[in-house]
């Protein structure tokens, strides 16, 4: 198959790989009792040693969020919320584990953690505080010993050099049958041991990161769709599995939207040049898709997938005040950057009077806030307007990294929307 020819290629350019697999479980996959059948099945199959992560089963970190907010706001709707979880983990136990042994060992082991949560919440809700050190820590599984991370404007981020030495030192051997399971999304602070977590959907970095770190031969992303689609099934009810993506496209794709896999995730194999595989658990005989190097061809496809992000917030900068002065984007960026305020688009007048970016609605309020306090000074002298918001946006993009010697994509682009009056 693929994969296995995309191997030999590897290994006859002279590039070794450990001889072993990291698979990474989606929170469908995980989410019942019956798919869990399927994840072992697929596991089994398996000849080579894999490190397999897991995402929390489907759901549970918004209902973790969202029960650690109903008790911080004094609603005792809390104890509900947290009852079904906990039931609902009784219950993959109770139908999943069928050694008695295991069985009791789990669910003291689990108990324990319902517990510990029980009282967290209930902490929460007696005193109406929760600082962002116990917020990680309730959606938390199981520590993290493996994956650090440091603190970077007000984002943990994982230090990729400590993680990789943690990680070939803990999966450095792994005994017979060669599977390890690991959760994924958990980290903790270098500095101060802390529980953390490297972002929602984060997961598939996790798996990254272990691939990386243990060389291995593929990183194999198990979702709840056939692969990586042209846009998102959800949306466009046409759309189609793609065979192949370039490492480029995919993380063009997922930075605008297309979730099947978190975009942080490509970087550390794409450094290894280790190919990522995205399939379905639940038809594990539907092709998938290979992300792997490929350069750009002129005689390949144009344009290989279409992806949107709903929830956009367009702030612009404007003043004549702003024409040829030095040092105007430095402050804007910085500002947004001290303030863990990531930028997905930029544009800038060609008379420099204005700039345009584009954040995530949650965060426009901030980015408001602290470039009005940037920018208060020349506010105040009336050479920079009061910074401009607009709401309800979408943010589209077209990728395939074949179009840019190509002529007329953007004619057509903005003719297909000029024509839908759009
Ligand atoms: P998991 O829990 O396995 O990580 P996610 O829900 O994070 O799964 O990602 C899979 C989902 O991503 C799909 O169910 C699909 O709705 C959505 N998605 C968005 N864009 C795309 C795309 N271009 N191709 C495939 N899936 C997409
Ligand atoms: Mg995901």
């Amino acid at each position: 198959n693929k994969t296995t020819v995309f191997c030999t290629e590897l290994s006859q350019n002279g590039i070794s790989r450990n001889q072993m697999k990291v698979m990474k479980f989606g929170g469908t996959s995980v989410g019942s009792p019956e798919s869990l059948q399927l994840v072992k099945k697929i596991i089994e199959k398996e000849t080579d040693p894999v490190i397999v992560v897991v995402s929390a089963l489907d759901g549970i970190t918004d209902r973790l969020l969202l029960a650690a907010d109903f008790a911080l706001n004094n609603n005792p709707a809390y104890k509900t919320l947290l009852e079904e979880l906990i039931e609902r983990h009784r219950n993959v136990i109770s139908k999943t584990i069928t050694s008695y042994e295991a069985k009791e060992e789990t669910t003291q082991k689990a108990e324990q953690l319902f517990e510990e949560l029980q009282n967290i919440l209930r902490g929460v809700f007696l005193i109406g505080d929760l600082s962002q050190k116990t917020s990680d820590k309730i959606v938390i599984y199981d520590s993290a010993k493996f994956i650090k991370t440091n603190k970077q404007f007000n984002n943990h981020i994982p230090d990729l050099n400590k993680s990789n030495e943690l990680i070939k030192k803990t999966f450095s051997e792994m005994p017979p049958p060669n599977v390890a399971i690991v959760p994924g999304f958990i980290s903790s602070s270098i500095e101060e041991n802390d529980i953390t977590n490297i972002g929602r959907g984060g997961s598939d970095y996790t798996a990254a990161i272990i691939a990386a770190a243990m060389d291995a031969t593929m990183l194999v992303i198990w979702t709840d769709v056939d692969g990586f689609m042209t846009a998102d099934p959800k949306i466009i009810n046409s759309a189609y599995v793609i065979d192949e993506l370039s490492f480029t496209e995919a993380i063009e794709l997922s930075n605008f939207g297309a979730k099947v896999i978190y975009p942080p995730t490509i970087f550390p194999v794409y450094h290894k040049n280790i190919p990522i595989y995205i399939k379905n658990t639940f038809s594990t005989e539907s092709k998938g898709t290979l992300i792997k190097n490929i350069k750009p061809t002129r005689n390949g496809k144009i344009i290989k997938g279409i992806s949107s992000i709903s929830d956009t917030a367009l702030i612009t900068i404007q003043g004549l005040g702003m024409v040829g002065v030095t040092g105007v984007n430095k402050r804007i960026f910085t500002a947004l950057a001290d303030n863990g305020i990531s930028v997905f688009i930029v544009s800038q007048a060609s008379s420099e009077n204005s700039t345009s970016i584009g954040v995530r609605t949650q965060d426009a309020k901030l980015a408001q806030k602290v470039l009005n306090k940037e920018f208060a000074h020349e506010i105040g002298m009336g050479s920079i307007n009061e910074v401009l918001v607009e709401y309800d946006l979408a943010t589209i993009a077209i990728v395939g990294q074949n179009m840019s010697h190509v002529p007329g994509i953007a004619g057509k682009f903005f003719g297909a929307l000029g024509r839908n009056g759009i």
